[in-house]
């Protein structure tokens, strides 16, 4: 097989040579590019590439230079741009029904309520649309299930969340970030977060009061940098919950659904938590879909009127969520991210003392610290997409790598020469 990328290097160039050549308002990516950043809020800063099509792994921009996708929309396409078994079920599904409401039952709910029930092995399944709803509906249940089932007075409940934490954007979540990009500017913020240094158990414990409802940990922080806890630092965290009668609510947004080589990351230390939060490649890649899953002495305490969504678990939705349970049951893409993990992780730490400082790795996902010396994150990310690669720079010096479960295995490889060859000069 020819060396993936050899194409591209011959025919992309450099991106920056790219964006000085279109003219605004043509079909080119440069023009594309500063028709958006004219016309859009500049919450993001995305890389000067302008995606027209996709499929597998490899992104194609409007120039017809392909890219191999090493961030993998954050892990909501964990199964690839196009998976042929997900695009089938939602062209199939666009056809015949696409919105309900709730106020109406239709013929996919249960279904994938179910599959995804029993994947998780919980009793209910509440869908929601984005992660950061999905978070927000974790903690409206843990409060309520703080008030009617542990019976914590009126008002008190406090919910302990993790120092470097991320999980989403709302007004109520980003007032218990501390980062101050997050936070700065939008307050005031919900009362009733208690934050502890993450991986730190005694902490943890000492935080614990009657009042305490729920504990919101990602069993590895992404966004952060994939910041993986000490080993037994999640087995601990369930036994402080299961002794103190706290809801252990486990976000895994992004660390869930296949990349870490388990279908969950709480599976590598066999922790099950009360209540799992789920999003991102739910969607298979085609439509937000997000859950809070649980069992029914959790998620009961929910009635009619007390939480919903218009969109959440609208048919598109569900057939597609139902679609992507199908594939995450057989294991097989679980077995691949922890194959091809392997050899990621080879590739990088050979790379540390050469350019890097520090690698994290579990399963097909790696935070990746850049040596200051040779740059931002953020001009490594540039140097990598005029060779043809996509990643996405975090906190500065820290490159986050979650390509599509379904990538090529010398793709991965020609993708890791390229850091390589952009990291060790
Ligand atoms: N929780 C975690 C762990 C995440 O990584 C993210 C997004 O990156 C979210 C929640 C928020 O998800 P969304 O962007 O779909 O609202």
């Amino acid at each position: 097989m020819r060396a993936p990328g050899v194409d591209i290097l011959s025919t992309a160039g450099s991106i920056e040579s790219a964006s000085s050549a279109g003219p605004v308002g043509s079909a080119s990516s440069a023009g594309e590019f500063r028709r958006a950043e004219a016309r859009t809020a500049h919450n993001y800063h995305p890389l000067p590439v302008v995606v027209e099509h996709a499929e597998g792994a490899w992104m194609t921009d409007l120039e017809g230079r392909r890219f191999l996708d090493l961030l993998a929309g954050y892990s909501a396409l964990n199964f690839g741009h196009g998976h042929p078994a997900l695009l089938q079920v939602a062209h199939e599904q666009l056809d015949r029904l696409t919105l309900t409401s709730r106020a109406f039952v239709h013929d996919r709910f249960a279904a994938f309520c179910t599959a995804l029930g029993d994947l998780c092995g919980k009793d209910l399944v509440l869908p929601m649309n984005t992660g950061a709803e999905a978070v927000e509906t974790a903690i409206k249940v843990a409060r309520k299930w703080g008030y009617e089932v542990k019976g914590v007075a009126p008002g008190a409940a406090e919910i302990i969340v993790m120092s470097g934490n991320f999980h989403g954007r709302t007004t109520t979540i980003v007032g218990f970030s501390d980062d101050p990009d997050a936070h700065g500017g939008f307050g005031p913020f919900t009362p009733g977060f208690v934050m502890v240094p993450y991986g730190d158990l005694a902490a943890l414990e000492a935080a614990v009061t009657e009042n305490t409802v729920g504990v919101l940990v990602e069993p590895i922080q992404g966004e952060g940098g994939v910041v993986i806890p000490p080993d037994g630092y999640l087995r601990g965290v369930r036994e402080v919950c299961t002794r103190e009668s706290v809801l252990l609510l486990a976000d895994e947004i992004q660390s869930g659904l296949g990349r870490t080589g388990r279908t969950f990351a709480c599976d590598h230390e066999d922790v099950v938590p009360d209540v799992y939060i789920l999003g991102k490649a739910l969607g298979g890649g085609i439509v937000p879909v997000s859950a809070v899953v649980a069992d029914r002495d959790v998620l009961g305490v929910l009635r009619p009127g007390q939480h919903g969504s218009t969109f959440g678990g609208n048919p598109l939705a569900c057939a597609v969520g139902h679609a992507v349970v199908g594939l995450l049951a057989t294991g097989e893409h679980q077995a691949r991210a922890a194959e091809l993990g392997v050899l990621m992780r080879r590739r990088l730490e050979a790379l540390v003392g050469h350019g890097v400082l520090a690698i994290r790795t579990r399963g097909l996902w790696a935070g990746v610290d850049v040596d200051p010396a040779i740059g931002t994150g953020r001009a490594v990310c540039e140097a990598l997409m005029t060779r043809g690669v996509l990643a996405k720079d975090t906190h500065g010096s820290t490159i986050r790598l979650a390509p599509p479960l379904v990538v090529a295995a010398e793709d991965l490889d020609w993708g890791l020469d390229q850091l390589a060859a952009v990291v060790n000069r």
